[in-house]
Protein backbone atom coordinates (compact mmCIF):
# COMPACT_ATOMS: atom_id res chain seq x y z
CA UNK A 1 0.00 0.00 0.00
CA UNK A 2 1.17 3.35 -0.87
CA UNK A 3 2.53 5.85 1.99
CA UNK A 4 -0.55 8.32 3.27
CA UNK A 5 0.24 11.16 5.27
CA UNK A 6 -2.34 14.44 6.18
CA UNK A 7 -0.61 17.40 4.55
CA UNK A 8 -1.41 20.58 6.90
CA UNK A 9 -0.96 22.65 3.73
CA UNK A 10 -4.72 20.78 1.85
CA UNK A 11 -5.70 19.12 5.19
CA UNK A 12 -6.15 16.44 2.95
CA UNK A 13 -4.85 12.80 3.37
CA UNK A 14 -2.17 12.60 0.40
CA UNK A 15 -0.28 9.72 -1.24
CA UNK A 16 3.11 10.00 -0.80
CA UNK A 17 5.15 10.54 -3.74
CA UNK A 18 8.65 12.36 -3.50
CA UNK A 19 10.12 14.86 -5.11
CA UNK A 20 13.01 12.69 -6.73
CA UNK A 21 12.33 11.74 -10.45
CA UNK A 22 14.07 8.65 -9.24
CA UNK A 23 11.90 7.98 -6.31
CA UNK A 24 14.61 6.92 -3.91
CA UNK A 25 15.01 9.74 -1.93
CA UNK A 26 13.20 11.89 0.11
CA UNK A 27 14.26 15.43 1.81
CA UNK A 28 12.99 16.24 5.41
CA UNK A 29 13.89 19.01 7.34
CA UNK A 30 12.59 19.07 10.58
CA UNK A 31 12.52 22.72 13.25
CA UNK A 32 14.67 21.71 16.18
CA UNK A 33 15.29 23.40 19.54
CA UNK A 34 16.31 26.26 21.31
CA UNK A 35 19.43 25.52 22.95
CA UNK A 36 18.29 27.52 25.81
CA UNK A 37 17.71 25.03 28.83
CA UNK A 38 17.01 20.78 28.23
CA UNK A 39 14.67 19.61 26.13
CA UNK A 40 10.80 19.13 28.03
CA UNK A 41 9.34 15.71 26.96
CA UNK A 42 6.76 17.57 24.75
CA UNK A 43 9.78 18.79 22.56
CA UNK A 44 10.89 15.35 22.65
CA UNK A 45 7.04 13.69 21.24
CA UNK A 46 8.14 15.89 18.22
CA UNK A 47 11.11 14.77 17.87
CA UNK A 48 9.87 11.20 18.22
CA UNK A 49 7.18 11.84 15.92
CA UNK A 50 9.57 12.49 13.16
CA UNK A 51 11.93 10.07 13.75
CA UNK A 52 8.63 7.39 13.34
CA UNK A 53 8.35 9.18 10.06
CA UNK A 54 12.11 8.97 9.29
CA UNK A 55 11.50 5.16 9.99
CA UNK A 56 8.64 4.47 8.41
CA UNK A 57 9.77 6.03 5.03
CA UNK A 58 13.12 3.81 4.99
CA UNK A 59 11.54 0.65 6.00
CA UNK A 60 9.50 1.64 2.39
CA UNK A 61 12.48 1.49 0.57
CA UNK A 62 13.29 5.48 0.55
CA UNK A 63 16.71 7.05 1.43
CA UNK A 64 16.35 10.13 3.88
CA UNK A 65 18.17 12.64 3.60
CA UNK A 66 17.75 15.00 7.33
CA UNK A 67 18.23 18.33 7.92
CA UNK A 68 17.61 19.47 11.74
CA UNK A 69 18.65 23.27 12.82
CA UNK A 70 19.70 24.14 16.33
CA UNK A 71 18.88 27.55 17.51
CA UNK A 72 21.55 28.77 19.45
CA UNK A 73 21.31 32.49 18.69
CA UNK A 74 17.31 34.22 20.05
CA UNK A 75 16.30 36.65 23.03
CA UNK A 76 16.00 33.19 25.42
CA UNK A 77 19.82 31.90 24.75
CA UNK A 78 20.90 35.70 24.89
CA UNK A 79 19.51 36.26 27.78
CA UNK A 80 19.98 33.10 29.60
CA UNK A 81 24.03 34.10 28.93
CA UNK A 82 23.85 37.13 29.90
CA UNK A 83 22.63 35.65 33.35
CA UNK A 84 25.02 33.01 33.56
CA UNK A 85 27.77 36.02 32.58
CA UNK A 86 29.02 33.95 30.26
CA UNK A 87 29.55 33.62 26.03
CA UNK A 88 26.74 32.68 24.33
CA UNK A 89 28.66 29.29 22.64
CA UNK A 90 29.47 28.54 26.22
CA UNK A 91 25.86 28.95 27.63
CA UNK A 92 24.65 26.77 24.84
CA UNK A 93 27.05 24.15 24.43
CA UNK A 94 25.62 22.13 27.37
CA UNK A 95 22.52 22.19 26.41
CA UNK A 96 23.15 20.95 22.70
CA UNK A 97 25.24 18.19 24.24
CA UNK A 98 22.21 17.63 26.07
CA UNK A 99 19.78 17.29 23.36
CA UNK A 100 22.22 14.92 21.71
CA UNK A 101 22.21 12.63 24.65
CA UNK A 102 18.58 12.74 24.58
CA UNK A 103 18.49 11.83 21.38
CA UNK A 104 20.44 8.53 22.40
CA UNK A 105 18.21 7.55 25.12
CA UNK A 106 15.34 7.56 23.23
CA UNK A 107 17.07 5.91 20.49
CA UNK A 108 15.75 8.67 17.93
CA UNK A 109 18.26 8.20 14.58
CA UNK A 110 19.81 11.35 13.72
CA UNK A 111 19.94 13.66 10.80
CA UNK A 112 22.57 13.65 8.65
CA UNK A 113 23.16 17.27 9.65
CA UNK A 114 22.36 19.95 12.77
CA UNK A 115 23.51 23.21 11.75
CA UNK A 116 23.46 25.90 13.84
CA UNK A 117 21.85 29.32 13.65
CA UNK A 118 25.12 30.89 14.25
CA UNK A 119 27.67 28.79 11.99
CA UNK A 120 29.31 31.20 10.00
CA UNK A 121 28.45 29.51 6.29
CA UNK A 122 24.23 30.19 7.89
CA UNK A 123 24.35 33.43 8.62
CA UNK A 124 26.45 34.46 5.70
CA UNK A 125 23.20 32.51 3.78
CA UNK A 126 20.28 34.43 5.78
CA UNK A 127 22.32 38.18 5.33
CA UNK A 128 22.21 36.99 1.01
CA UNK A 129 18.55 35.90 1.55
CA UNK A 130 17.28 38.67 3.33
CA UNK A 131 19.19 40.91 0.70
CA UNK A 132 17.27 39.26 -2.23
CA UNK A 133 14.02 39.84 -0.25
CA UNK A 134 14.89 43.65 -0.04
CA UNK A 135 15.98 43.67 -3.42
CA UNK A 136 12.95 42.40 -4.86
CA UNK A 137 10.59 44.31 -2.58
CA UNK A 138 9.29 41.46 -0.21
CA UNK A 139 11.39 43.30 3.16
CA UNK A 140 12.60 46.85 4.17
CA UNK A 141 14.15 48.18 6.52
CA UNK A 142 12.42 49.96 9.53
CA UNK A 143 13.01 52.83 11.28
CA UNK A 144 14.49 50.86 14.42
CA UNK A 145 17.13 49.81 11.54
CA UNK A 146 15.50 46.07 12.33
CA UNK A 147 14.72 44.64 8.49
CA UNK A 148 11.16 42.88 7.96
CA UNK A 149 9.23 41.36 5.40
CA UNK A 150 6.82 42.74 3.79
CA UNK A 151 3.56 40.43 4.00
CA UNK A 152 1.67 42.47 1.32
CA UNK A 153 3.91 41.48 -0.88
CA UNK A 154 3.18 37.60 -0.62
CA UNK A 155 -0.47 37.01 -1.35
CA UNK A 156 -0.64 33.57 -0.13
CA UNK A 157 0.44 34.61 3.00
CA UNK A 158 -1.73 33.19 5.52
CA UNK A 159 -2.65 29.71 3.62
CA UNK A 160 -0.88 26.96 5.66
CA UNK A 161 -2.36 28.39 8.39
CA UNK A 162 -5.31 28.93 6.95
CA UNK A 163 -5.92 32.19 8.64
CA UNK A 164 -8.22 34.78 7.67
CA UNK A 165 -5.31 37.56 7.92
CA UNK A 166 -7.61 40.16 6.39
CA UNK A 167 -6.61 42.30 9.60
CA UNK A 168 -3.17 41.75 8.55
CA UNK A 169 -3.19 43.33 5.59
CA UNK A 170 -2.13 46.74 5.32
CA UNK A 171 -4.57 49.75 5.41
CA UNK A 172 -2.28 52.32 5.45
CA UNK A 173 1.26 52.98 6.93
CA UNK A 174 0.45 51.47 10.92
CA UNK A 175 2.83 53.62 13.39
CA UNK A 176 2.70 54.59 17.15
CA UNK A 177 5.73 55.34 19.05
CA UNK A 178 6.78 51.80 19.67
CA UNK A 179 5.72 50.93 16.24
CA UNK A 180 7.99 51.49 13.06
CA UNK A 181 6.35 48.35 10.56
CA UNK A 182 4.02 48.65 8.02
CA UNK A 183 1.94 46.22 8.93
CA UNK A 184 1.64 44.89 12.15
CA UNK A 185 1.62 40.62 10.54
CA UNK A 186 5.39 41.78 9.07
CA UNK A 187 7.93 39.98 11.20
CA UNK A 188 11.57 40.58 11.73
CA UNK A 189 14.34 38.75 9.04
CA UNK A 190 17.49 40.85 11.01
CA UNK A 191 17.06 42.37 14.37
CA UNK A 192 18.91 45.73 14.45
CA UNK A 193 21.77 44.92 17.57
CA UNK A 194 20.37 46.65 21.46
CA UNK A 195 21.74 46.65 24.25
CA UNK A 196 20.51 43.45 25.56
CA UNK A 197 22.13 41.69 22.76
CA UNK A 198 25.80 42.91 24.54
CA UNK A 199 28.93 41.04 22.23
CA UNK A 200 26.14 38.89 20.47
CA UNK A 201 26.09 40.57 16.74
CA UNK A 202 27.11 40.22 13.47
CA UNK A 203 27.86 42.97 10.79
CA UNK A 204 25.35 43.00 7.60
CA UNK A 205 24.25 45.49 4.80
CA UNK A 206 21.69 47.04 7.55
CA UNK A 207 24.47 47.46 10.25
CA UNK A 208 25.47 45.14 13.55
CA UNK A 209 22.21 42.55 14.33
CA UNK A 210 21.09 38.90 14.17
CA UNK A 211 19.03 36.84 12.30
CA UNK A 212 15.15 36.40 13.21
CA UNK A 213 14.74 32.88 13.54
CA UNK A 214 12.19 32.40 10.42
CA UNK A 215 14.79 33.26 7.87
CA UNK A 216 17.10 30.70 9.87
CA UNK A 217 14.98 27.70 8.78
CA UNK A 218 14.40 28.92 5.12
CA UNK A 219 18.51 29.35 5.03
CA UNK A 220 19.56 26.05 6.26
CA UNK A 221 16.79 23.79 4.54
CA UNK A 222 17.29 25.59 1.07
CA UNK A 223 21.10 25.73 1.71
CA UNK A 224 21.45 21.88 2.56
CA UNK A 225 18.59 20.09 0.74
CA UNK A 226 18.09 22.56 -2.04
CA UNK A 227 15.29 25.03 -2.63
CA UNK A 228 12.26 22.41 -2.83
CA UNK A 229 11.99 19.58 -0.30
CA UNK A 230 9.44 16.96 0.27
CA UNK A 231 8.74 16.97 4.01
CA UNK A 232 9.08 19.62 6.18
CA UNK A 233 7.84 18.90 10.13
CA UNK A 234 7.02 20.65 13.46
CA UNK A 235 4.69 20.54 16.13
CA UNK A 236 1.31 22.60 15.58
CA UNK A 237 2.71 25.86 17.24
CA UNK A 238 4.92 25.99 14.54
CA UNK A 239 2.48 26.58 11.89
CA UNK A 240 1.81 30.03 12.41
CA UNK A 241 4.10 32.13 12.06
CA UNK A 242 7.16 30.35 11.97
CA UNK A 243 6.27 27.87 9.05
CA UNK A 244 4.17 30.22 7.00
CA UNK A 245 6.91 32.70 7.52
CA UNK A 246 9.36 30.12 6.04
CA UNK A 247 7.18 29.78 3.16
CA UNK A 248 7.21 33.62 2.52
CA UNK A 249 10.72 33.84 2.59
CA UNK A 250 11.52 31.01 0.94
CA UNK A 251 9.21 31.24 -1.98
CA UNK A 252 9.71 35.47 -2.37
CA UNK A 253 12.98 34.05 -3.50
CA UNK A 254 13.08 31.17 -5.67
CA UNK A 255 8.87 31.39 -6.79
CA UNK A 256 8.57 27.55 -6.06
CA UNK A 257 6.60 25.77 -3.84
CA UNK A 258 9.37 25.13 -1.00
CA UNK A 259 7.69 21.92 0.50
CA UNK A 260 5.23 19.39 -0.69
CA UNK A 261 4.21 18.06 2.62
CA UNK A 262 3.80 19.68 5.59
CA UNK A 263 3.33 17.59 8.91
CA UNK A 264 3.01 18.81 12.04
CA UNK A 265 2.39 16.97 15.21
CA UNK A 266 -0.21 17.77 18.09
CA UNK A 267 0.83 18.58 21.20
CA UNK A 268 2.15 16.32 24.45
CA UNK A 269 -0.72 17.94 27.06
CA UNK A 270 -0.88 18.06 31.15
CA UNK A 271 -3.92 18.87 32.60
CA UNK A 272 -5.49 19.77 29.76
CA UNK A 273 -2.85 22.36 29.05
CA UNK A 274 0.29 22.64 26.51
CA UNK A 275 3.47 21.01 28.10
CA UNK A 276 5.62 24.48 27.98
CA UNK A 277 8.40 26.14 29.59
CA UNK A 278 6.31 29.06 29.93
CA UNK A 279 3.89 27.52 31.80
CA UNK A 280 6.39 25.61 33.77
CA UNK A 281 4.35 22.31 33.51
CA UNK A 282 7.22 20.45 32.43
CA UNK A 283 8.77 17.60 32.82
CA UNK A 284 12.61 17.18 30.91
CA UNK A 285 13.57 13.37 29.94
CA UNK A 286 16.45 14.02 33.13
CA UNK A 287 13.50 14.39 35.16
CA UNK A 288 12.20 11.24 34.47
CA UNK A 289 14.79 9.21 34.26
CA UNK A 290 15.52 10.44 37.66
CA UNK A 291 12.25 8.72 38.97
CA UNK A 292 13.86 4.96 37.55
CA UNK A 293 11.64 5.33 34.11
CA UNK A 294 13.87 4.23 31.16
CA UNK A 295 14.21 6.20 27.71
CA UNK A 296 12.41 2.50 26.11
CA UNK A 297 9.82 3.61 28.52
CA UNK A 298 9.50 7.16 27.47
CA UNK A 299 10.08 6.07 23.89
CA UNK A 300 6.82 3.99 23.82
CA UNK A 301 4.99 6.82 26.19
CA UNK A 302 5.83 9.10 23.26
CA UNK A 303 4.51 7.17 20.50
CA UNK A 304 1.83 5.26 21.07
CA UNK A 305 -0.79 7.66 20.32
CA UNK A 306 -0.77 9.07 16.83
CA UNK A 307 0.86 11.93 15.97
CA UNK A 308 -2.52 14.15 15.26
CA UNK A 309 -3.75 13.40 18.39
CA UNK A 310 -2.93 15.51 21.49
CA UNK A 311 -1.27 13.01 24.46
CA UNK A 312 -1.96 13.71 27.73
CA UNK A 313 1.40 12.71 30.14
CA UNK A 314 1.20 11.43 33.24
CA UNK A 315 3.80 9.25 35.13
CA UNK A 316 1.18 6.81 36.14
CA UNK A 317 0.20 5.97 32.50
CA UNK A 318 4.25 5.83 32.14
CA UNK A 319 4.31 3.01 35.20
CA UNK A 320 1.38 1.45 33.99
CA UNK A 321 0.33 1.36 30.30
CA UNK A 322 4.03 1.50 28.98
CA UNK A 323 6.21 -0.50 31.71
CA UNK A 324 3.29 -3.01 31.08
CA UNK A 325 3.60 -3.30 27.58
CA UNK A 326 7.56 -3.36 26.99
CA UNK A 327 6.98 -6.04 29.53
CA UNK A 328 4.72 -8.29 27.46
CA UNK A 329 6.59 -7.80 24.73
CA UNK A 330 9.71 -8.80 26.49
CA UNK A 331 7.70 -12.18 27.49
CA UNK A 332 6.79 -12.78 24.01
CA UNK A 333 10.00 -11.94 22.89
CA UNK A 334 11.58 -14.55 25.35
CA UNK A 335 9.07 -17.15 24.95
CA UNK A 336 9.38 -17.13 20.85
CA UNK A 337 13.19 -17.33 21.37
CA UNK A 338 13.21 -20.60 23.43
CA UNK A 339 10.71 -22.26 21.01
CA UNK A 340 12.44 -21.07 17.85
CA UNK A 341 15.58 -22.59 19.37
CA UNK A 342 14.23 -25.87 18.10
CA UNK A 343 13.38 -25.13 14.94
CA UNK A 344 15.13 -26.26 11.48
CA UNK A 345 13.42 -24.07 9.22
CA UNK A 346 11.38 -20.22 9.00
CA UNK A 347 8.50 -20.48 7.04
CA UNK A 348 8.78 -17.85 4.45
CA UNK A 349 6.00 -15.48 3.80
CA UNK A 350 4.29 -12.99 6.26
CA UNK A 351 1.05 -13.63 7.51
CA UNK A 352 -1.99 -11.38 6.93
CA UNK A 353 -2.21 -10.26 9.89
CA UNK A 354 1.53 -9.31 10.07
CA UNK A 355 0.73 -6.98 7.11
CA UNK A 356 -1.96 -5.13 8.77
CA UNK A 357 0.54 -3.71 11.23
CA UNK A 358 2.83 -2.25 8.53
CA UNK A 359 -0.60 -1.30 6.44
CA UNK A 360 -1.31 0.83 9.71
CA UNK A 361 1.60 2.71 9.33
CA UNK A 362 1.51 3.36 5.83
CA UNK A 363 -2.03 4.97 6.93
CA UNK A 364 -0.84 8.45 7.92
CA UNK A 365 0.87 6.59 10.79
CA UNK A 366 -1.15 5.28 12.06
CA UNK A 367 0.83 3.76 15.34
CA UNK A 368 -2.23 3.02 18.03
CA UNK A 369 -3.41 1.07 15.15
CA UNK A 370 -0.09 -0.75 14.59
CA UNK A 371 0.74 -1.32 17.94
CA UNK A 372 -3.02 -2.74 18.19
CA UNK A 373 -1.88 -4.97 15.78
CA UNK A 374 1.18 -6.29 17.16
CA UNK A 375 -0.56 -7.09 20.67
CA UNK A 376 -2.96 -9.30 18.94
CA UNK A 377 -0.56 -11.23 17.41
CA UNK A 378 1.37 -11.46 20.72
CA UNK A 379 -1.95 -12.87 22.39
CA UNK A 380 -2.85 -15.15 19.68
CA UNK A 381 0.64 -16.51 19.67
CA UNK A 382 0.68 -16.51 23.84
CA UNK A 383 -2.05 -18.67 23.71
CA UNK A 384 -0.76 -21.04 20.75
CA UNK A 385 2.34 -21.46 22.77
CA UNK A 386 0.38 -22.20 26.42
CA UNK A 387 -1.82 -24.66 24.00
CA UNK A 388 1.59 -26.52 22.71
CA UNK A 389 0.21 -25.20 18.94
CA UNK A 390 2.95 -23.42 17.59
CA UNK A 391 5.48 -24.80 15.27
CA UNK A 392 8.79 -23.52 16.43
CA UNK A 393 9.50 -22.63 12.50
CA UNK A 394 6.69 -20.17 13.18
CA UNK A 395 8.04 -18.54 16.21
CA UNK A 396 11.04 -17.88 13.97
CA UNK A 397 9.17 -16.51 11.35
CA UNK A 398 7.06 -14.23 13.96
CA UNK A 399 10.59 -13.23 15.50
CA UNK A 400 11.86 -12.41 11.75
CA UNK A 401 9.08 -10.02 11.39
CA UNK A 402 9.64 -8.43 14.73
CA UNK A 403 12.88 -7.58 13.92
CA UNK A 404 11.09 -6.02 10.98
CA UNK A 405 8.98 -4.13 12.23
CA UNK A 406 11.56 -2.86 15.34
CA UNK A 407 13.05 -1.32 12.74
CA UNK A 408 10.29 1.40 12.41
CA UNK A 409 9.78 0.96 16.39
CA UNK A 410 12.95 1.00 17.85
CA UNK A 411 11.91 -0.76 20.65
CA UNK A 412 13.85 -3.53 21.58
CA UNK A 413 14.80 -4.74 25.39
CA UNK A 414 17.24 -2.59 27.12
CA UNK A 415 20.99 -4.36 26.14
CA UNK A 416 23.02 -3.98 29.31
CA UNK A 417 26.51 -4.84 29.21
CA UNK A 418 27.69 -7.60 31.11
CA UNK A 419 29.68 -5.84 34.15
CA UNK A 420 33.52 -7.33 34.64
CA UNK A 421 32.97 -8.80 38.03
CA UNK A 422 29.79 -11.15 36.42
CA UNK A 423 32.01 -11.79 33.48
CA UNK A 424 34.88 -13.22 35.68
CA UNK A 425 32.02 -15.48 37.59
CA UNK A 426 31.35 -16.91 34.42
CA UNK A 427 34.37 -17.93 33.59
CA UNK A 428 34.80 -19.62 37.00
CA UNK A 429 31.66 -20.77 36.97
CA UNK A 430 32.48 -22.37 33.03
CA UNK A 431 35.51 -23.89 34.47
CA UNK A 432 34.17 -25.60 37.95
CA UNK A 433 31.49 -27.24 35.98
CA UNK A 434 33.71 -28.39 32.86
CA UNK A 435 35.92 -29.84 36.07
CA UNK A 436 32.17 -31.40 37.53
CA UNK A 437 32.74 -29.74 40.41
CA UNK A 438 29.05 -29.18 40.84
CA UNK A 439 28.72 -27.32 44.28
CA UNK A 440 31.38 -24.76 43.34
CA UNK A 441 28.88 -24.09 40.11
CA UNK A 442 25.81 -23.79 42.42
CA UNK A 443 27.60 -20.88 44.58
CA UNK A 444 28.95 -19.34 41.76
CA UNK A 445 25.86 -19.15 40.49
CA UNK A 446 24.28 -17.65 44.14
CA UNK A 447 27.64 -15.24 43.58
CA UNK A 448 26.20 -14.04 40.51
CA UNK A 449 22.45 -13.70 41.57
CA UNK A 450 24.06 -11.26 44.42
CA UNK A 451 25.06 -9.11 41.63
CA UNK A 452 21.51 -8.98 39.90
CA UNK A 453 22.17 -11.37 37.47
CA UNK A 454 20.22 -15.34 36.60
CA UNK A 455 22.50 -17.75 34.88
CA UNK A 456 20.95 -20.22 32.25
CA UNK A 457 23.05 -23.06 30.78
CA UNK A 458 21.96 -24.16 27.35
CA UNK A 459 23.65 -25.88 24.66
CA UNK A 460 25.51 -22.76 23.36
CA UNK A 461 26.78 -22.37 26.80
CA UNK A 462 26.33 -19.64 29.69
CA UNK A 463 23.77 -17.15 29.22
CA UNK A 464 23.34 -14.19 32.06
CA UNK A 465 20.50 -12.27 32.04
CA UNK A 466 19.99 -9.37 34.44
CA UNK A 467 16.95 -9.91 36.95
CA UNK A 468 14.35 -7.51 36.47
CA UNK A 469 15.06 -4.19 37.78
CA UNK A 470 12.25 -3.77 40.95
CA UNK A 471 9.51 -1.60 40.90
P1 LIG B 1 11.35 24.84 20.63
O1 LIG B 1 12.59 24.35 21.31
O2 LIG B 1 10.40 25.56 21.53
O3 LIG B 1 11.66 25.62 19.38
O4 LIG B 1 10.51 23.56 20.16
C1 LIG B 1 11.07 22.46 19.51
C2 LIG B 1 9.98 21.58 18.91
O5 LIG B 1 9.10 21.06 19.93
C3 LIG B 1 9.06 22.30 17.93
O6 LIG B 1 8.83 21.44 16.82
C4 LIG B 1 7.78 22.53 18.72
O7 LIG B 1 6.66 22.62 17.88
C5 LIG B 1 7.73 21.28 19.58
N1 LIG B 1 6.93 21.39 20.82
C6 LIG B 1 7.00 22.35 21.78
N2 LIG B 1 6.13 22.09 22.80
C7 LIG B 1 5.50 20.92 22.48
C8 LIG B 1 4.50 20.10 23.14
N3 LIG B 1 3.98 20.40 24.33
N4 LIG B 1 4.11 18.97 22.50
C9 LIG B 1 4.63 18.62 21.30
N5 LIG B 1 5.58 19.34 20.65
C10 LIG B 1 6.01 20.48 21.22
ZN1 LIG C 1 12.04 26.01 11.96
Amino acid sequence: MPLRFTNTLTRQLEEFRPLDPTGKTVKLYTCGPTVYNYAHIGNLRAYIFEDLLQRQLEASGYAVERVMNLTDVDDKTIRGSREAHVALGEFTAPFKKAFFEDLDTLRIRRAQSYPAATDAAQIARMIDMIAQLVARGHAYQAEDKSVYFRIASFPNYGRLAHLNLDELRPSGRVRSDDYEKENIGDFALWKAWDEADGAVGWDSPWGRGRPGWHIECSAMATGLLGEQIDIHCGGVDNIFPHHEAEIAQTEAITGKPFVRLWMHCAHLMVDGQKMSKSLGNFYTLRDILAKGFTGREVRYALLRVNYSLPLNFTLEGLATDARESLRRIDEWLARLNDHARTATASEPHPLAEQRRFEEALDDDLNISGALGELFKIIRESNAALDAGALAPAHARRLLAWWARINAVLALEPETVALPTEVQQLLEQRAAARAAKRWADGDALRDAIAALGWTVKDTKDGQKATRLAAAG
